[in-house]
């Protein structure tokens, strides 16, 4: 179970909409953020002007596509969403913009992986609310204004350091989500849980919660397994038993780690000595692709110290070796 959406079926996608809050009243944690989303959109009202361009980061799964489902909600303006890889030529970005109704939220997901050439046109789409296209092309070609109305661009990227500096100059609001704590994301499972009409006792909904990895879409998507869990082994109610039963058979272990978490760190310390190793080497070897390590796994094993980031390369920490119960040798693994 991963944070990112690449790897979610139909009936996850539907299940995470009939989840997804709506106002920022339902939406959980993020609070610095959600304070001073709600105060930029109150002004923006306000002044009956577009809010400013925000850009969203952080790891998948934590609530960016939610905010600015939400942000659009409150602004009551309609919203278009897109992502970075979708938007190919330039024809494709002024097609969406030029379709925009002043106000509207346009939402570019991985605005990170834009292509360069669309990404100089978005420039003054953002600044001035103008693009240039260019029509035909040798002797004939000209360049056309077109102006748009004023919108508010949203873009969510899981890797910030990837954005070029022109790009994040223009975001006037820049927000980063947190991983959310064990007793927040409770509070998601119960409301979650009540959504779908499925009892849970408290201590199971935060046996679930805090085996998440600190990520809403994965508490919710073992909140969905494990009602499988308690209908089919149980009498439908979702009690620590049943959750402990699930989240096991389900690879999570009694850390919330997954079975791809350790696998990376025991490739560490089995195959590299504790490290230090390169990226690439640890995704050879644990056959998964460097860039989901490096935007979905290591966050958060190095946010809870299992794993760190050396100028050498990656490490894992006493944490790992205690946590796996491998005894440290030598120098490394501290
Ligand atoms: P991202 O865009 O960052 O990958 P999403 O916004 O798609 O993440 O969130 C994934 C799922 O997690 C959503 O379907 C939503 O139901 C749930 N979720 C995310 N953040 C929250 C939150 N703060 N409160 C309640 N549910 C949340």
């Amino acid at each position: 179970l991963r944070g990112d959406e690449e790897n979610l079926s139909p009936k996850d996608r539907e299940f995470e909409r009939a989840l997804r809050p709506l106002s920022f009243e339902d939406f959980t944690g993020q609070a610095k953020i959600v304070e001073n989303l709600r105060v930029f959109v109150h002004a923006a009202k306000k002044r009956n002007e577009p809010l400013d361009h925000v850009l969203l980061h952080g790891p998948p799964g934590l609530g960016k596509t939610t905010l600015s489902n939400i942000i659009a909600n409150e602004l009551q303006a309609g919203i278009k969403i897109t992502s970075g890889p979708v938007l190919d030529k330039p024809s494709d970005l002024a097609g969406l913009l030029t379709n925009l109704e002043e106000g509207d939220v346009l939402f570019i997901d991985e605005i990170h992986r834009l292509n360069p050439i669309v990404e100089e046109y978005l420039y003054s789409a953002m600044e001035d609310f103008r693009i240039d296209i260019m029509l035909d092309s040798g002797p004939n070609a000209r360049s056309v204004q077109i102006s748009l109305s004023p919108f508010t661009l949203i873009g969510a990227t899981t890797r910030s350091g990837l954005l070029t500096s022109p790009l994040r100059a223009r975001f006037g609001i820049n927000s980063r989500l947190e991983y959310y704590d064990a007793k927040l994301l409770t509070d998601i499972v119960t409301r979650s849980a009540s959504i779908l009409q499925t009892p849970i006792d408290e201590v199971a909904a935060f046996e679930i919660a805090r085996r998440s990895r600190g990520t809403p879409r994965i508490a919710n998507m073992l909140l969905r397994r494990t009602r499988d869990f308690a209908e089919v082994k149980g009498d439908g109610t979702i009690t620590l038993d049943i959750a402990k039963f699930a989240l096991n058979a389900l690879d999570v272990d009694e850390n919330g780690l997954d079975e791809m978490d350790n696998r990376i760190l025991l490739t560490i310390i089995e195959k590299f000595k504790g490290g230090p190793v390169g990226l690439g080497t640890i995704a050879t070897a644990c056959g998964e692709e460097a860039e989901t390590i490096e935007e979905v796994y290591e966050p958060f094993l190095i946010q809870e110290g299992y794993m760190k980031r050396t100028a050498r390369g990656r490490m894992a920490t006493e944490l790992a070796y205690k946590h796996l119960k491998i005894k440290p040798t030598g120098a490394s693994g501290t």
